[in-house]
């Protein structure tokens, strides 16, 4: 038995010739699932009965479920999911002008201990399955009903690179037009700067963004911060970056959380630039952090913030800044579920 949204369009296409029927009940199976949220095989009624008692013999749907939600002040939602072996992940949707942003959790806790991050704090339990990953997103479609969820951005808990081939067939699903048919420019995959996955989604062929997680541009600081950098030093990711930029022709964005008292001076604006400017296609994106009391992260105040700003525009870096959000939530990624397992 395997939960059907494991299975790629063409895999379940594979499956129906198998058995001796048409391919095109593939996609109707996966309009059911994917388009009209159906999570049951007697509930696809187009289906020959023959077919709906033969997929229920094989397969299942384990469907997580939504045990929490909070809502912040600025429209961000958090879901907090119970899986099926009782672990609890999060997802958080976030609310813009013209879109709106699930994101995703690829892993039960992470391996990779960042300082500022309320999801190394428990270790790593478990991968996602792709099935799993996929749930997510439909239990973000099933929660905002009617409003169109437009982005996906794998940023929740985990490193979505240390799980690369679920991840990557999620997004196959994600981006199907017969599954949840959002755009693969709309999908960014966010890593803490797993050099080995980078190189190898650069072959993928797939025009999925991708964020590194920086937040530091000397190895010192970095490997306090990010204990991933003593694996994979900045030299390293920044050759990498490059490597990645020539082969997909593609932008980079650097991810740059400003903590106060930690990486938010002038010196570190300017170490910053310099290590930059040899990559051709890429952006920073300054987020303030969100204040996380169990790690004594603060952001910095709004004079800082502008001024490292200003230093890499003055130096011809393209940088945005974020704002935080759902602060009032604890939506930096593991906050929530942190709360919940204090109870
Ligand atoms: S920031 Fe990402 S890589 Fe670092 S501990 Fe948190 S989830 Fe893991």
């Amino acid at each position: 038995m395997q939960d059907i949204r494991e299975l790629t369009l063409e895999e379940l296409e594979k499956i129906m010739m198998r058995i001796g029927l048409p391919d095109f009940h593939a996609r109707q199976i996966y309009a059911w699932i994917y388009q009209k949220g159906v999570s049951g095989f007697s509930q696809m009624t187009d289906l020959p009965l023959v077919l709906r008692r033969k997929l229920s013999e094989e397969f299942f749907f384990n469907q997580a479920k939504v045990i929490r939600t909070a809502s912040s002040c600025d429209g961000t939602e958090k879901l907090l999911l119970r899986l099926e072996d009782n672990y609890v992940i999060e997802v958080v949707i976030i609310p813009a002008s013209r879109r709106i942003t699930g994101c995703v959790s690829t892993q039960v806790g992470c391996k990779f201990a960042c300082s500022f991050c309320a999801s190394g704090i428990q270790g790593f339990k478990r991968n996602l399955s792709c099935a799993e990953i996929v749930d997510e997103v439909l239990r973000i479609k099933g929660y905002l009903k009617n409003a169109n969820l437009t982005h996906i951005v794998f940023m929740g808990t985990g490193e979505p690179l240390d799980n690369y081939d679920n991840l990557f067939k999620a997004v196959r699903i994600i981006n199907s037009p017969a599954g949840l048919h959002i755009g693969t420019r709309r999908i960014t995959i966010s890593t803490a700067g797993f050099v080995p996955g980078i190189r190898k989604m650069a072959k993928e062929g797939m025009q999925v963004e991708l964020s590194i997680s920086l937040h530091a541009a000397t190895d010192t600081l970095r490997s306090k911060l990010m204990p991933i950098n003593k694996r994979y030093p900045l030299a390293e990711l920044i050759s990498v970056c490059k490597d990645y930029i020539r082969q997909t022709r593609r932008q980079i964005t650097f991810e740059y959380i400003l903590i106060a008292g930690v990486n938010s001076t002038l010196q570190e604006a300017d170490n910053l630039a310099r290590m930059l400017s040899g990559l051709r296609l890429c952006k920073v994106n300054l987020i303030p952090a969100n204040a996380v009391r169990e790690l004594g992260v603060y952001p910095p105040d709004k004079i800082e913030i502008l001024s490292f700003r200003q230093a890499l525009l003055r130096q011809g870096i393209h940088v945005t800044l974020r704002k935080s959000r759902g602060q009032d939530i604890e939506a930096a990624c593991g906050q929530l579920r942190l709360r919940d397992e204090e109870k």
